[in-house]
């Protein structure tokens, strides 16, 4: 006994001296599931995550280069941080897409921060003791080290980086150049082991996800069909895939769709604009007529997945009838839901060299779009009132309102008012808005 109380001392003395590492993540889920990465990575070093600046002897700020605002926003926060950290020996590592795009601005308003590029997280144990100021940045990135799973329903994994677009309104492509994709054995496994530790949701991300395998020789066919054979019940979601590269390989993609219990009937499949002229001056690699082909196709073999799209208003060029042909195509392709967004000059992109188009008509452009989608998303939903359908439940959402949130097949967000998070059940949908469900519990399901 008095050996236990011995250790238990040692062991309360070791976790007082661990180094604590508090991030900080802005941005899409990619950036999240790396800066698991480099918490995986620090862990292995000895690094304890803690929740708060305060308790920090390492600070990661994980940037996102995507919009102006969040840029202004991160610059604010950094030099924020200066301020608090003001005569404390706490290092500052500022890494993500900013990092890389923006070095002299983060270096005038943080001059001791360390900048690592999103090439280079898997780097991070090696520059914790760099001089202030230094870049870390990589042509070349490398991508071997998954996040650990830390618990909860919900796995992030990070399955590739990179895209071989060039659009040009785009500041990823900035950051991250080329296409680097884990080895899809490493995704199996780690996928496996989180199944058997509790996950139930497995969310696949990247900057493109229908681009995974190119540099090894395989495709997300294969690493779907893979992930389709790991034991137990658990639903995976597939993170936003390009049309043309979804279109290279969506006999097999179809194919996997239709035969997996597991995957989220659910497709993330950025459209950007409904006018062939505008498509060419953002550079994308499809036309408006290839890309309603694809959805009609993905609608026709799978009738009841959720298609989700991205499109920009006000890009340079974007005249009323392209403005209108845009408006025309989602009403036709009854989007189950449009991220409407407005556009942003972002730096060293061809777009911001462009004749700019005015705010006030972005904005009623947004407006006006986003009142179609909701329509359209609407009808889409309201189809499914008086139908029972599986879903996960998650716990997101709405907890104030007394709701709990799930997840249907096709990735609808379906409030109920009493429900067991992290089991199955079967869902008798009672209402609908344009963005959510609202239903009960009929049973669970195992
Ligand atoms: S394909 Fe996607 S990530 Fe790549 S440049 Fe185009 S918008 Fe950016």
């Amino acid at each position: 006994m008095k050996w236990f109380g011995v250790r238990y001392k040692i062991f309360e003395f070791l976790l007082l001296v661990m180094p604590k590492v508090y991030v900080e993540t802005y941005g899409c889920w990619l950036n999240r599931a790396e800066s698991e990465v480099m918490i995986t990575i620090l862990s292995r070093l000895g690094y304890e995550v803690c929740s708060s600046v305060d308790e920090a002897d390492l600070i990661i700020v994980n940037t996102c280069a995507v919009r102006s605002e969040t840029e202004n926003r991160i610059l604010k926060r950094l030099s924020e941080l200066r301020r608090v950290l003001e005569g404390r020996s706490c290092r500052v590592i500022v890494c993500g897409c900013l990092a890389r795009v923006r070095p002299a601005s983060i270096l005038e308003v943080f001059p001791d921060a360390i900048l690592l590029d999103p090439n280079s997280i898997e780097r991070i144990g090696e520059v914790l003791n760099l001089e202030p100021g230094s870049l870390v940045f990589s042509d070349v990135p490398t991508r071997d080290v998954l996040p650990e799973f830390r618990g909860g329903l919900r796995y992030v994994v990070p399955i590739a980086t990179g895209c071989r677009g060039n659009c040009t309104f785009c500041i990823d492509k900035v950051a991250r150049r080329a296409v680097r994709s884990y080895d899809k054995s490493l995704i199996v496994e780690g996928v496996r082991r989180a199944v058997e530790r509790g996950a139930r949701e497995i969310f696949l991300t990247a900057q493109d996800a229908a681009v995974y395998g190119i540099d090894r020789g395989y495709t997300l066919v294969e690493l779907l069909e893979a992930i389709d054979r790991i034991e137990g019940k658990f639903f995976v979601r597939v993170g936003m895939m390009e049309p043309s590269e979804v279109m290279r390989i969506l006999d097999g993609l179809l194919d996997v769709f239709k035969r997996s219990e597991k995957l989220y009937r659910f497709f993330h499949i950025p459209l950007q604009s409904g006018d062939d002229r505008v498509l060419k001056l953002m550079n994308r690699r499809y036309s408006v007529a290839e890309y309603i082909e694809l959805v009609r196709r993905i609608r026709r073999e799978l009738p009841d997945a959720s298609i989700v799209t991205d499109i920009i208003v006000g890009f340079p060029g974007e005249d009323e009838e392209a403005f209108e042909n845009t408006c025309k195509v989602v009403k036709e392709l009854e989007f189950d839901k449009v991220h409407v967004a407005r556009y942003t000059p972002r730096p060293f992109t061809l777009g911001s060299t462009m004749e700019q188009i005015p705010e006030p008509v972005k904005k009623c452009r947004s407006r006006v779009l986003t009142i179609v989608a909701n329509e359209v998303a609407l009808k889409r939903n309201m189809r499914l009132v008086g139908s029972r359908v599986e879903v996960l439940v998650t716990g997101e959402g709405q907890s104030e309102r007394g709701f709990i949130g799930s997840r249907t097949r096709s990735y609808k967000l379906t409030f109920l008012k009493e429900a067991r998070v992290g089991e199955f059940a079967e869902v008798y949908i009672e209402r609908a808005t344009p963005i959510y469900l609202y239903g009960n519990v009929i049973r669970y399901v195992h």
